[in-house]
């Protein structure tokens, strides 16, 4: 019996294509939605090198609006629901992302109920969890933490995923319709890009190995692979766990400045121009007065963001591809692209 179709929302981005190839591989069938489908025959060409894509298909659908959703689900017997807008800048007004992410979150999980899909898999994010704490914290972060969306130094993006999140779990509890949902909430994912359309999370690679940071911030980051992400969100259309899973996808927590070692250890010649200096603090607040990605960073200097994925692990069955291993892989892939 062929497994039934799975609706991959945003399936242009990064993550989304790997979980278009993870599903199509375990023989789902797989429909994507596009905001616009001029992008479809790109999209299927980069998954073609990886699946058999006779059981792909395509939709137009935006967060932004209603129109597309209800044809989008039907037929459909699970929802990945991965798009959500993800900008290497942070807007100055913070609906432009809090709008998209919650009320589009809202629009797909209603036309999926309507439309009686068996489970919904919402990609959130460890931005839903990591921040607004405590500097003084040194308990690791589980699935019970959340972001404080009321401290000034929390993002709009992080606002957005958190607020997206707790909207579509109040759903849940609100209307306790029968659908099983499951959120997957990785760290930054690194990992193979599949065509030049890379997504943000590459961007820190990129940079990395066109020699554009003069040295790393002290900052900790906790990194996955971006095809164990993709595996998670099987797996969480699979697993007998009840429905309200939160899964945490992480790997292991670096330091930008072991982002760097990992490229010149594995990328030999390549990796050339990636710094091996670590900043001093004083140097990134210097530069925090002009430029505000660096502002950004100021919070996060000198701490240790650790994390306890034992729950995720055991609840799924997941071994993470290791840290350092996502971050070469990442790095081979741009550089066999041309993107450095
Ligand atoms: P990408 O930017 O590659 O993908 C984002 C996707 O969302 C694109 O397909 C984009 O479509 C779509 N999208 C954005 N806005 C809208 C909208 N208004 N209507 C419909 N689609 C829209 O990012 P990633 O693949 O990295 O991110 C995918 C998801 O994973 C996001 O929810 C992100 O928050 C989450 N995530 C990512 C992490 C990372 O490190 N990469 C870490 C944790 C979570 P289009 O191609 O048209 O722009």
């Amino acid at each position: 019996m062929p497994k039934p179709t799975v609706l991959v929302s945003g399936i242009s981005g990064f993550i989304a294509k790997h979980c278009a190839v993870e599903c199509l591989n375990a023989g789902y069938g797989v429909r994507g939605t596009l905001r616009s489908l001029q992008k479809a025959g790109e999209v299927k060409t980069s998954l073609a090198k990886h699946a058999d894509v006779s059981r792909l298909e395509f939709v137009q659908a935006d967060l932004e609006s209603d129109a597309g959703w209800s044809e989008a689900v039907a037929g459909c017997a699970h929802v990945l629901h991965v798009a959500s807008p993800f900008p290497a800048k942070q807007p100055k007004d913070a609906q432009q992302l809090i709008r998209p992410a919650v009320q589009g979150t809202l629009r797909v999980l209603r036309a999926a109920v309507a439309a009686n899909v068996e489970r919904f898999v919402q990609t959130s994010s460890t931005a839903a969890v990591f921040y607004g704490h405590p500097r003084e914290r040194t308990a690791p972060f589980t699935e019970d933490d959340w972001t404080n969306v009321d401290d000034p130094a929390v993002t709009a993006y992080s606002k957005s995923k958190t607020l997206a999140e707790r909207a579509a779990r109040e759903f849940m509890a609100r209307e306790r319709p029968s659908l099983h949902y499951s959120s997957v909430n990785p760290s930054l994912v690194l990992g193979p890009a599949l065509d030049r359309d890379i997504g943000t999370s590459a961007k820190i690679v990129q940079m990395f190995l066109k020699g554009k940071y003069p040295g790393a911030p002290r900052m900790s980051i906790p990194v996955v692979d971006v095809r164990d992400v993709a595996r998670m969100h099987r797996l969480a259309l699979e697993t007998s766990a009840p429905s309200g899973g939160r899964y945490l996808g992480v790997a292991d927590t670096l330091w930008l400045v072991e982002i760097g070692q990992a490229l010149r250890d594995q990328l030999g010649d390549a990796a050339r121009r990636v710094s091996a200096r670590e900043l001093p603090d004083w140097a990134v607040k210097l530069v925090a007065i002009f430029d505000p990605a660096a502002r950004l960073a100021v919070p996060e200097l000198g701490k240790l963001i650790r994390v306890d994925v034992t729950r995720t692990r055991q609840a799924l069955g997941m071994e993470f591809i290791p840290a350092q291993e996502a971050v070469a892989v990442m790095g081979r892939s741009l550089i066999e692209l041309k993107l450095v």
